[in-house]
């Protein structure tokens, strides 16, 4: 067996080994292999059989799911059965097979290569839509023509594997990472903001994109060590290789059990003052996560994900299932739950938007929730219901006016009404807060204070609109710079504003989860810091380290220094003559 090593993106840090599963999306890259004629009746007999397979194999996951989880789940697999009895579907396939005299795996290639072509040339999105659901069962009776035995992590609930894909949908992420049989995640495609990358990472599951052709270099049953701290996957390694990352792999587990071991002390600086670490998720599942690494709340629950894990419209009782379970595994802990931040171009699968020119400037958030208020309003429905908890807060993405939130209090007005005539039970009393992130809305945070019971600073896109520099644009990334003056003194102005007005205030961009950063916005009057879980332990362990007159008078000084880089400096050398011990943070993650 040959010892492969390759380099890819590693997107969520930690080392898993284990035999390779290949997803069976992977599969479907046949070479065109001629048969004899002889064998080609045999090849249709194959390719029979393999339906008959996959249609055993999707009625017994029916019912698997139907007792799990409740038949109104079961629609798609009514559906892939449909598909499954259309006679033309394989008709096509048998026509090649016996026409060009090829095996059926490379048929099968070609079929689906051809249903592709048709629905992405559709204009109706819903139908265009359809080809996964095509593709799904093309791709099922492609690995049951395979007969020997597969392996899948869910066919075993006991075995755990090493995930190696060619893409994952969110959605077959979370089925797959949710069954906690996936040692580590290996993908040709994605990148590090993937939603596939940013699950794997609340999974605390390691993993590497990127790879281009790992599912052409590896085999089932091969053994596979992922290195999602350093972006590498070697696919049968030596003895000595697999040894060396054996004590690689037990370095980092101690690393993050110690960090584990933080979560459980109080959130206090030196000097006994409170701050509170909050969690930045986008699943129910990842709340025990979140909580074992110190998270104390879920501070930004991006609702986006249940779109993009749906090829229909998510319907309010969809809604409430995930935003109950939510509010039910935090309980008691506070839950803001952010309205759909879609638009632009995070397209919904479900629904025709328009291309704009600058999506980022477009019909985005809140002003797409304002455009579609059906659907904003089932949502709406859906988060008060859960506030039965009373730990649910509703958190509106990118306001820019004080119109806009005097037009989502006469809304959410109308579901409460709604919702007392039709006798359901919520929180009437639902904090109803907004997210700064238009430089204008910062600007005039007093006035919008006065409107809401809280505030939650996006920096992640306050400073990409602040500073003119596209978040995700590398050529520009060089600008993008938390600690620029003019970012500092905004938001200090916002933190001030808020404490003035007696209103809660959160950051629940990337900025709350970088040390130096961090320390800043303690010093700025910040209590309130959401991000990724897995950053929890080093922010709390660095806040933990100093006290807040230090970093006070740290940003007093700071407030009068003209460059990032300035600030930068001041920052650690201020902090590190009296703290030496805020910047031993370990290994970084
Ligand atoms: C932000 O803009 O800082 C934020 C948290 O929202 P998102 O990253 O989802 O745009
Ligand atoms: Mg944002």
């Amino acid at each position: 067996m040959n010892f492969i090593r390759l380099r890819g993106i590693g997107v969520s840090p930690g080392i898993g080994m284990g035999e390779t599963c290949l997803s069976e999306k992977a599969l479907f890259m046949a070479k065109k292999e001629f048969i004899p004629s002889s064998r080609v009746a045999a090849e249709v007999k194959r390719l029979k059989r393999a339906v008959v397979r996959t249609e055993q194999e999707l009625l017994q996951w029916k019912r698997d799911v139907e007792s799990r989880m409740g038949e109104e789940h079961v629609f798609v697999f009514d559906a892939h059965l449909l598909i499954l009895k259309d006679p033309s579907l394989f008709a096509a396939v048998e026509k090649i097979i016996r026409q060009e005299r090829v095996r059926a795996e490379w048929a099968l290639t070609q079929v689906h290569r051809k249903y592709e072509d048709i629905f992405s040339s559709l204009q109706d999105d819903y139908f265009r839509q359809r080809k996964f659901d095509v593709s799904d069962v093309l791709a099922r009776v492609y690995a049951n023509l395979d007969t020997r035995k597969r392996r899948r992590p869910s066919d075993n609930q006991t075995k755990r594997m090493v995930l190696v894909a060619h893409d994952l949908l969110p959605s077959e992420a979370a089925v797959s990472f949710s069954q906690g049989n996936v040692l580590a995640v290996a993908m040709d495609m994605g990148g590090a903001t993937s939603h596939t990358a940013i699950l794997a990472r609340s999974m605390n599951i390691p993993a590497v994109v990127g790879l281009h052709d790992v599912t052409h270099q590896v085999k089932n049953g091969d053994f596979v060590i992922v290195d999602g701290t350093d972006g590498e996957v070697l696919i049968n390694p030596p003895p000595a290789v697999r040894k060396e990352f054996q004590s690689k792999k037990e370095k980092y587990d101690k690393y993050f059990k110690e960090l584990k071991k933080t979560a459980r002390l109080k959130s206090l600086t030196l000097d006994e003052v409170r701050f509170y670490p909050l969690a930045n998720i986008e699943l129910p599942e990842e709340v025990s996560l979140a909580f074992s690494l110190g998270a104390e709340g879920i501070g930004l629950f991006r609702s986006e994900f249940i779109y993009l894990q749906r090829e229909s419209l998510p319907t309010e009782e969809d809604h409430f299932s995930v935003y109950s379970r939510l509010a039910k595994s935090a309980y008691p802990s506070p839950v803001y739950i952010r309205t759909v931040d879609i638009g632009g171009e995070k397209s919904l699968p479900q629904l025709k938007i328009e291309k704009e020119p600058n999506p980022a400037l477009g019909l985005r958030a809140i002003r797409f929730s304002l455009r579609n208020r059906s659907l904003f309003k089932t949502q709406l429905r859906a988060i008060l219901r859960a506030s039965a908890w009373k730990n649910v807060r509703v958190l509106i993405p990118m306001i820019t006016e004080l119109e806009e939130i005097a037009e989502v209090k006469l809304l959410l007005e109308e579901v409460k009404q709604e919702l007392e005539r039709e006798k359901h039970k919520f929180d009437r009393q639902i904090p109803l807060g907004v997210m700064i992130e238009v430089p204008a809305a910062a600007a005039i945070a007093d006035v919008l204070l006065k409107e809401v019971d809280y505030v939650s600073i996006g920096t992640n896109d306050l400073i990409q609109y602040y500073l003119a520099v596209d978040r995700s644009n590398e050529f520009v990334s060089y600008l993008y710079k938390p600690l620029h003056p003019s970012v500092l003194r905004l938001i200090k102005f916002i933190i001030e504003t808020a404490l003035r007005e007696g209103k809660d205030v959160t950051i629940c961009g990337e900025m709350a989860a970088d040390p130096l950063s961090a320390l800043v916005l303690l010093g700025s009057g910040l209590r309130k810091f959401s991000m990724n879980p897995i950053f929890i332990p080093k922010i709390k362990k660095t806040l933990r380290s100093v006290e807040l007159r230090t970093l006070e008078k740290m940003v007093e000084e700071a407030l009068t220094l003209r460059t990032a880089q300035e600030v930068e400096e001041h920052v650690i050398e201020r902090v590190l003559a009296k703290h030496p011990r805020a910047f031993l943070m370990g290994q970084a993650l």
